[in-house]
């Protein structure tokens, strides 16, 4: 049934299916749009398009509409242009090292300005050169990342001449809380960037993640920046996810066994079973990102039955207790759910103590990856 369906990348047998649901992605693209406008909604593709292939994933937000994508780091840039049109914007939220100024000039890329040694940089080579060279001015508000600090934007904004070669498209900061609605930084970081742009009135604002999008227009500036939120994740607490799912994860049975009471069961014997339990081992491991903090916590699903993870992850196999399915309903080759309708991105992090993005970035290259 597949082979019509899916275009099979990689790795086949025993490894897990990994399935990225395209229309998912652009459809979360599209309900982030309408949420915001009429601010414009970027996407944010750094590391890899959170794991699910940039290659993959930005060509399609491309043709949903987005001419605005964001990665964090220089290579990432070059390595996201051939995916996206011509016209389209790519920013570098860390800004760049000393010395790939001018090749990110010359390709048209767009750093973000965090600190007054990057202005500076950036600054000159425009001089140098003779032309304005395009950047955004990322302003810290209360996260002590990135960004520059109220006395340096006090000074850019009373010398003027330390940025007359940089056209700055949008000044910008980023939430450290837009997850949890309730916490009193998101308006404290809110109150800050108004003082920042009070600075800089002739320039447009770019503020809200995720989170950010739904914690109210007052965040969201002219350009907003999601990611997690595309990849189906859950942008914030006070709202049940409005966002479709987009990846889903099954796992191949390569044994199944019944053990009497008493058994020691995976590393340092670490479950012991009460009575005489059913167990099948699975081919997935912390190897392939599912963390090992899930031993004796997490779960996986089988016909909607809860299949309590026993023991210690191991590398490349865990072991679950599925005596509460029928006897013989698992066999060798048969696949459980890890993400999927029963079990979320979100429940899965919660279970190994983790979120959502760090799930999404480990998720291993041995699974078969299925773009839909
Ligand atoms: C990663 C990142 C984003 C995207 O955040 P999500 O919570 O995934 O939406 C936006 N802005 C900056 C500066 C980031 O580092």
């Amino acid at each position: 049934m597949d082979a019509q369906r899916f275009k099979v990348s990689a790795n086949v047998g025993s490894a897990g299916r990994l399935t990225i649901d395209l229309s998912a992605l652009r459809a979360n693209y599209l309900r982030l749009c309408a949420t915001v406008a009429p601010a414009r909604a970027a996407a944010v593709v750094k590391a890899n398009a959170y794991g699910l292939d940039v290659a993959r994933v930005a060509p399609v937000l491309d043709a949903a509409g987005c001419r605005d994508f964001f990665v964090a780091q220089y290579g990432e840039a070059l390595e996201l242009k051939p995916h996206v049109s011509a016209e389209a914007r790519i920013y570098v939220l860390n800004g760049l090292l000393p010395g790939f100024e001018g090749d990110c000039a010359t390709r048209g890329i767009v750093p973000v300005l965090n600190s007054l040694e990057q202005v500076e940089n950036w600054n000159e080579l425009a001089k140098a050169r003779g032309q304005k060279l395009p950047a955004l001015l990322q302003f810290d508000t209360g996260m002590s990342r990135l960004g520059l600090s109220m006395a340096e934007a006090v000074l850019l904004a009373q010398q003027p001449s330390l940025l007359d070669g940089v056209d700055v498209r949008y000044i910008m900061s980023h939430l450290a809380s837009a997850d949890e609605a309730e916490s009193p930084q998101n308006a404290a970081q809110a109150a800050a960037m108004r003082e920042f742009a009070e600075l800089f009135p002739d320039h447009q604002l770019c503020f809200a993640n995720s989170g950010g999008i739904f914690l109210g227009s007052d965040l969201h500036g002219a350009l907003v920046r999601p990611g997690i939120a595309l990849y189906g994740g859950r942008p914030t607490d006070v709202i049940d996810t409005p966002m479709q799912p987009v990846v889903s994860l099954d796992v191949p049975v390569v044994q199944t066994r019944t053990v009497p009471a008493g058994t020691l069961v995976g590393y340092s014997g670490a479950y012991v079973a009460k009575e005489e339990r059913r167990l099948a081992t699975l081919s997935v491991g912390y190897a392939d990102g599912l963390p090992r903090s899930l031993s004796d916590r997490g779960a996986v699903y089988c016909d909607g039955v809860r299949l309590p993870i026993v023991g210690r992850v191991s590398m490349d196999s865990l072991i679950v207790d599925i005596s509460d399915l029928p006897a013989g309903r698992l066999k060798l080759g048969d696949h459980v759910e890890v993400i999927g309708p029963h079990q979320s991105l979100e429940d899965l992090a919660a279970d190994a103590g983790t979120i959502s993005y760090e799930i999404l970035t480990s998720l291993g290259r041995r699974f078969q990856r299925r773009y839909r």
